[in-house]
């Protein structure tokens, strides 16, 4: 599923249509554009400002109207033909061009949304102030009054994208898998140095699984499976429910 690393890579494949002007919009399916119809075709004719991200959703600026591109679970951005994403957990790897939900046509550029699933949409003038604060700008101190302020699973919490935005499954598993906490873990039970070692798995993972180009390249994920061991320690990796999501985690060394 995209997470904020592949919103990320989808921001930054879509900054040469800064400046481009769009002449059509095509919504092939009903369930790919929220809201209006009528307010997309409004923006024809409009010009890309400003390209941005908030959590897992991508922004195009267009002056002070705006189109959000969210991509549920096998939502990618295509971009002149090109996907910038080549992998994603929840998809088959094909890359079918079937699966075009909405075509946007700039007149240098063309961007689809690519979706097998349609679970991801676009919406005009998206209200995105349900965002808590994103993942990339979350200090320690933050951190700790988010976990705090009440009694959760610690793994419900870093999904929930009203608290912070841009986690998704694996990328908070990974998290936790290197801070060395279990998912179950009470928020509010968690001791400072506990809070810190979170902080700073989660400024490391994302580092770290960055430069590796994505959610699905963490130390965790090969061994998202019965029967593994820890990669870290030999454990035994367990999975379960949480937030409604499967979790996997180290039986040893995640406490
Ligand atoms: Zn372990």
């Amino acid at each position: 599923m995209p997470e904020f690393l592949e919103a990320e890579i989808s921001a930054s494949a879509l900054e040469p249509i800064i400046g481009d002007r769009l002449r059509s919009i095509d919504v092939r399916h009903e369930h790919a554009c929220r809201g209006s119809a009528g307010d997309i075709a409004e923006l024809i004719g409009a010009s890309v400002t400003d390209i941005a991200r908030r959590g897992k959703v991508v922004v195009l600026g267009f002056g002070d109207r705006s189109v959000a591109i969210r991509f549920g679970m096998t939502g990618r951005i295509v971009v002149d033909g090109r996907s910038p994403i080549d992998r994603l957990e929840y998809e088959s790897g094909a890359n079918d061009p079937a699966w075009d939900r909405v075509l946007l046509t700039f007149d240098e550029h063309d961007v689809s949304l690519r979706d097998q699933r349609v679970l991801g949409s676009i919406e005009v003038d998206a209200d995105l102030s349900a965002l808590g604060v994103d993942v990339t700008e979350v200090d320690a101190a933050t951190l700790a009054q988010l976990l705090g302020a009440r009694r959760r699973q610690l793994k419900a919490l870093l999904l929930d994208q009203s608290v912070i935005a841009g986690l998704g499954n694996l990328l908070a598993d990974e998290v936790l898998f290197a801070a060395g906490l279990s998912p179950r873990r009470a928020t509010n039970e968690l001791t400072p140095a506990e809070i810190d070692a979170l902080h700073r798995a989660c400024e490391t993972v994302i580092d770290v699984q960055r430069t590796r180009g994505g959610s699905h390249t963490g130390d965790l994920f090969p061994h998202r499976h019965e029967g593994a061991r820890c990669p870290t320690c030999e454990g035994s990796l367990v999975s379960a429910t949480i937030g409604g999501r499967t979790s996997w985690s180290c039986a040893s060394h995640q406490q």
